[in-house]
C-alpha cells in the first residue's frame, strides 16, 4: 500500500499564508510602528488590591522598627512586600491578606476595587494616588496590633505612567486623559485614563481588577493608547 500525500499547489498555499498575514494585520502594523519609531512597548497591567503604609503604622501593626521585604519586584520598580495586613470595613466585613507596596510611605493609603467597597460597606471615591479629601477609613490589622485610619481608602482612578520619551511620542503632558483600547471578545476602550509622569517611569497602564475582569485583559489581542 502505498500514501497518497497530495502536495498543494503554489498558489495555494501562497493564498494561505496571504489569508493568515491578512488576519494579523493590525498587529503586525503596530509591530512595525513601535519598531520605526522605537515606541515603548504598551504594558497593561492589574493594580490589585494593595496598602501603602509609614512607618509609624508599620510600628504598630508590625513591631517597632520593621521592615518591609520583598516578596515580588513590580514592572515600575516598587515592590509587593511579605508582608500582609488585614482589612476591615462596616459590619465586621474584612479582606484578608492584603500586601504592602513598598517602598514605605509618608501617608497610609488603601487601594481597592470598587467589588471591594461594596463587599466592606465603604463608599470609595475615585482618586488619584496621594489625594485623600472626602475618603473613608477602615480598620487594619496586623501581627502585633491594629490601627484605626481617618481617611485614605480609594479607588484609584485608571491612569497610565509615562516617561519623557512617552509624552513626547504620544503628545500628551501630565495630568492629560488618554482612552486606553483593549482589544479582544470582550474588548472595552476605557476612558479618562489620567497621565502620570515620572522621570524614570516605563509606559505602564494601571487598571484595577474589576476592570482587568470585565475586558478579559489575560487575553487581550490588542492594546492601544488613543486620543
Ligand atoms: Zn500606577
Amino acid at each position: 500500500m502505498s500514501a497518497n500525500l497530495k502536495i498543494p499547489e503554489r498558489q495555494k498555499i501562497e493564498q494561505i499564508v496571504l489569508r493568515v498575514l491578512e488576519s494579523r494585520q493590525d498587529q503586525i502594523i503596530s509591530l512595525l510602528k513601535a519598531v520605526d519609531t522605537q515606541q515603548s512597548p504598551l504594558v497593561v497591567n492589574v493594580s490589585a488590591r494593595h496598602v501603602h503604609l509609614n512607618q509609624s503604622a508599620m510600628d504598630a501593626l508590625f513591631g517597632k522598627n520593621s521592615q518591609l521585604t520583598k516578596y515580588k519586584v513590580l514592572y515600575n520598580g516598587e515592590f509587593a512586600s511579605e508582608q500582609q495586613v488585614n482589612i476591615v470595613g462596616k459590619r465586621n466585613r474584612m479582606i484578608a491578606g492584603v500586601r504592602i507596596l513598598g517602598p514605605i510611605r509618608d501617608y497610609n493609603q488603601i487601594e481597592l476595587s470598587y467589588s471591594d467597597g461594596v463587599y466592606l460597606g465603604l463608599d470609595l471615591p475615585l482618586k488619584i494616588s496621594g489625594d485623600h479629601e472626602n475618603t473613608p477609613g477602615c480598620t487594619l490589622v496586623g501581627p502585633m496590633g491594629s490601627i484605626q485610619l481617618n481617611a485614605g481608602v480609594i479607588r484609584a482612578r485608571r491612569h497610565v505612567h509615562m516617561g519623557k520619551k512617552d509624552l513626547e511620542f504620544y503628545d500628551v503632558k501630565d495630568g492629560d486623559h488618554v482612552k486606553v483600547v483593549i482589544g479582544g471578545e470582550c474588548g472595552v476602550i476605557f476612558d479618562n485614563v489620567v497621565v502620570r509622569y515620572g522621570a524614570n517611569m516605563k509606559l505602564e497602564v494601571h487598571i484595577d481588577t474589576d476592570e482587568g475582569n470585565a475586558c478579559n485583559l489575560q487575553n487581550a489581542e490588542r492594546l492601544e493608547i488613543i486620543k
